[in-house]
């Protein structure tokens, strides 16, 4: 890791050209933090960065307007790639996956795309590694810098909640937070939702449904509700009825049916993602059911835990 990490480093610091920096599709609080936190790491550096990603409502309080930058089709000769937090050459958006890759994951189902690729499934955060990376490049604190890092660290650990949060978790974000990050305005900034969201919250717990005697719990979000901007965390919510070891919230999008899968007690959300074209960790993960309704995608998902309840031994 800390080989590779210091190629990376030493990479950046000699690259002339430009530097695109992007992150995954849907992007969560760590694809936003981790890759911003370099951003302005880099733009500290005085390197020609530019940082391509649309961030959802609820973490758009970080960037500042100038800081954004359109997405490209073709990227210039020569240019330098840092793909943050994606999991997959294909979930990368705003830019084409090309140039000298730099592809920077903590997903153990990542396959290890780009030139140099530093992918630590035991790190909680890919803002984790970011950290250590802007270590390493030299660059001074602040916390400007800081303040999206720990926001990567803290949305991936379900503010330290999660098993990922080890105490080197702790100790690193004790140390952003002496750059004077303000935890309790960020803390409370990331959770803030519009009036809407909480009308939805309504719509979404009205469809919650039980399976496999409780085991399971899914809920989807109504299709005339609308607001799909809005239902990033909702997993989150029904995940916490007792008795249940997997949930899963379903929304039908264009393309198909995406699902957020979270489990626990021995089960793997990523099993049951990858049985569904997706991937992730094994207490979080998703999918996109292409082309499937949600009737569909329900079917799918309930074969697809039945399996895996089979598996770690419920069923
Ligand atoms: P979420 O349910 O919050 O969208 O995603 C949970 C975790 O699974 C995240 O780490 C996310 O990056 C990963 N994930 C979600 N959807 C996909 C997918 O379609 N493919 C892959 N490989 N990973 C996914
Ligand atoms: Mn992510
Ligand atoms: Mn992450």
């Amino acid at each position: 890791y800390w080989e590779k990490m210091r190629l990376v480093a030493e990479v950046l610091k000699a690259v002339e050209g430009p530097i695109y920096i992007a992150t995954h599709v849907d992007p969560d609080g760590d694809a936003i933090g981790s890759s911003l936190g370099l951003y302005r790491a880099l733009k500290a550096l005085g390197k020609e960065a530019y940082w391509v990603a649309d961030p959802p409502r609820f973490l758009r309080f970080l960037p500042k307007e100038e800081e954004y930058s359109d997405p490209v089709e073709k990227l210039p000769v020569g240019a330098t790639l840092v793909a943050l937090d994606s999991a997959e050459p294909s979930r990368v958006v705003g830019v084409p996956v090309e140039g000298f890759v730099i592809n920077i994951d903590h997903h153990g189902t990542n396959p290890r795309f780009g030139h140099i690729a530093v992918v630590d499934p035991s790190k909680a955060a890919t803002a984790q590694m970011v950290k250590d990376l802007i270590d390493l490049l030299g660059v001074e604190w602040t916390a400007e810098i800081a303040t999206p890092v720990l926001t990567g660290i803290l949305t991936d650990t379900g503010n330290f909640r999660f098993a990922n949060t080890t105490p080197e978790v702790l100790r690193v974000a004790a140390e952003l937070l002496g750059y004077g990050v303000k935890l309790a305005e960020l803390t409370d900034r990331l959770q803030f939702r519009p009036p809407s969201y909480f009308r939805l919250m309504g719509k979404v717990l009205s469809t919650v449904a039980f399976h496999f005697g409780g085991l399971l719990v899914t809920a989807h979000l109504p299709e005339d509700a609308g607001a799909e901007e809005d239902s990033d965390d909702f997993v989150g919510l029904i995940r916490y009825v007792e008795g249940s070891v997997v949930s899963v919230f379903l929304r039908k999008r264009e393309e198909g049916v995406k699902v957020s899968i979270r489990s626990r007690g021995g089960v793997s959300a990523q099993n049951i993602a990858l049985k569904l074209g997706g991937g992730g960790h094994v207490p979080a993960a998703g999918a996109t059911l292409k082309g499937l309704d949600l009737d569909q995608a329900y079917e799918r998902v309930l074969e697809a835990v039945a399996e895996e309840l089979r598996r770690a031994g419920y069923l």
